[in-house]
């Protein structure tokens, strides 16, 4: 209800369904596409998420 469908990255489809609110990782939630039947994940960009400080997480160097 008023929810917008999460485009397939597969087909771009947006014949698609929320299948969970979270996926393998807090930030994804799980999708369906009715067209090519397959799963996948879309990342969830909600005010919380954006506070997290994700660029600097990623720039820690490798050991
Ligand atoms: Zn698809």
């Amino acid at each position: 209800m008023g929810e917008t469908a999460t485009p397939c990255p597969f087909c771009g489809a947006q014949d698609t369904d929320k299948r969970s609110d979270f996926g393998t990782s807090l930030m994804v939630s799980l999708h369906y596409c009715r067209r090519c039947r397959s799963y996948f994940e879309a990342i969830k960009w909600s005010e919380r998420a954006e506070k997290l400080d994700l660029p600097a997480f990623l720039d820690q160097p490798r050991r």
